[in-house]
């Protein structure tokens, strides 16, 4: 009902489905009949997947956002038929760029991992309200955009400091994280999604999750290892 339902998740896997050109239509700006004004989040959204896709080399023309009300048909009919010459004019998706189907597949994918991790980090900006489109191009940046991919967080629980007290497997929203009482815990890099849960969620006295930015993550530590032997049971 809402553009501003549309999630930045969906445009992506729209493109990495083979879709030559995303369009998203909202109501006009600031005539939403709701408190929540939606169509600024999805105006938001859209200037920030436009950055993502300048990073990994697919023009940003292939997503478009536009705004009328219910009543100009016309308009609808006009910016529709705009937008699909410029698709065909871009050509097939990848292709015209450039990119390699497969590279380009797995580059979508690793974004669309990183889909939770990039909206809690753009959390503020996702929430402006511009009004004058001459400050939408300025609102994310390449540069910004470069630095996110360069400067991602991973977590790792560090072996030593683990107690196993199972907090933060009970918490990580993706059970990304493997573990048993009396058994180090350990995160699958594969199904982390970059919350931070585990790291907020980790008692203090443990101090166990690790930020990690920069540098590879260690490996997993061998199952036969995990075991902790203690006398007593660590309290929580
Ligand atoms: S950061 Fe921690 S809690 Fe969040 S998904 Fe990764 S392992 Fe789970
Ligand atoms: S919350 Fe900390 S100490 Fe407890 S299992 Fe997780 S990493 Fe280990």
């Amino acid at each position: 009902m809402c553009s501003g339902r549309v999630d930045l998740e969906f445009v992506l896997r729209a493109f990495s489905n083979g879709m030559d050109g995303v369009f998203i239509g909202g109501c006009r700006l600031n005539e939403c009949n709701y408190t929540t004004h939606g169509n600024y989040d999805a105006l938001n959204m859209v200037l920030l997947c436009k950055r993502l896709m300048e990073h990994i080399g697919l023009n940003p023309e292939r997503l478009r956002i536009a705004f009328m009300s219910s009543a100009e048909g016309n308009l609808f009919a006009e910016v529709m038929d705009e937008f699909g010459d410029k698709v065909n004019e871009l050509g097939p998706l990848g292709k015209a760029e450039g990119i390699d189907p497969n590279e380009l597949k797995s580059k979508l994918a690793e974004i669309i991992k990183l889909v939770p991790y990039i909206k809690l980090t753009k959390n503020e900006k996702l929430a402006s309200r511009l009004e004058k489109s001459e400050e939408w191009d300025r609102l994310f940046t390449k540069d910004e955009i470069d630095r996110l991919f360069s400067e991602v967080i991973s977590y790792y629980i560090d072996p030593e400091k683990c107690q196993a007290c199972m907090i933060c497997a009970r918490r990580c929203p993706v059970e990304a994280i493997t573990g048993a009482k009396n058994q180090v815990h350990v995160i699958d890099q594969e199904k982390c999604i970059k919350c931070g849960t585990c790291f907020e969620a980790c008692p203090a006295k443990f101090g166990a999750v690790v930020k990690i930015t920069g540098r590879p993550v260690p490996p997993p530590i061998p199952e036969r290892e995990r075991t902790i032997e203690r006398v007593n049971e660590p309290e929580a």
